[in-house]
């Protein structure tokens, strides 16, 4: 929780009903932090939606978010048609603005501040796939079926010509 200047009082998720199924060991390992912070695949659980009101002495609370989703930050685009980004009523002077994901799992953008709070699981894989984040996206596979199939589990795509390991290329059953 570096740099937040809140005390954050995280409920735990709620289970059932519209709540998608977050494992134990991604809650336990979240972190607090900023919008603009947020990268290629983090899980992103929750948002603090009274963080910039806190009452004195008090304590932001997160809401758990019953889809959470992973993360493609992105620039915003301005020009953007869905139905989030045209009732969106942010203006310049809610600060810079970052894109947290283009669509999935909802049907329009998601867009929020750079400075908002956010409960965020860190990406990671354990098949063996390069963890780091690349500079840059073109860095990525986007079109061969193995990395979309990487991404489509995992939130991030592999490196051209990476190699998955046999767990991961062959669903389990
Ligand atoms: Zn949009
Ligand atoms: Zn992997």
């Amino acid at each position: 929780m570096n740099g937040i200047p809140y005390r954050v009082w995280i409920p735990p998720r709620p289970t059932g009903g519209d709540y998608a199924l977050v494992q134990q060991a991604d809650l336990d390992r979240a972190r607090v932090i900023r919008a603009g912070e947020v990268r290629l695949g983090d899980t992103v659980l929750a948002d603090f939606p009274d963080f910039d009101r806190p009452v004195p002495g008090g304590l932001v609370r997160a809401q758990h978010f019953t889809d959470p989703y992973w993360a493609t930050p992105q620039p915003v685009d301005d020009a953007c048609s869905c139905f989030a980004c045209q009732a969106s009523a942010w203006t310049t002077a809610d600060g810079p603005l970052v894109k947290l994901t283009d669509g999935f799992p909802w049907d329009g953008c998601e867009v929020r501040p750079a400075g908002d709070l956010l409960l965020v699981s860190p990406y990671r894989c354990t098949c063996g796939c390069d963890t780091t984040l690349a500079d840059d996206w073109s860095a990525y596979d986007w079109s061969a079926a193995a990395s979309v199939q990487h991404l489509l589990e995992t939130g991030r795509p592999l490196r051209p010509g990476e190699e998955l390991t046999p767990a991961l290329a062959t669903p389990a059953r």
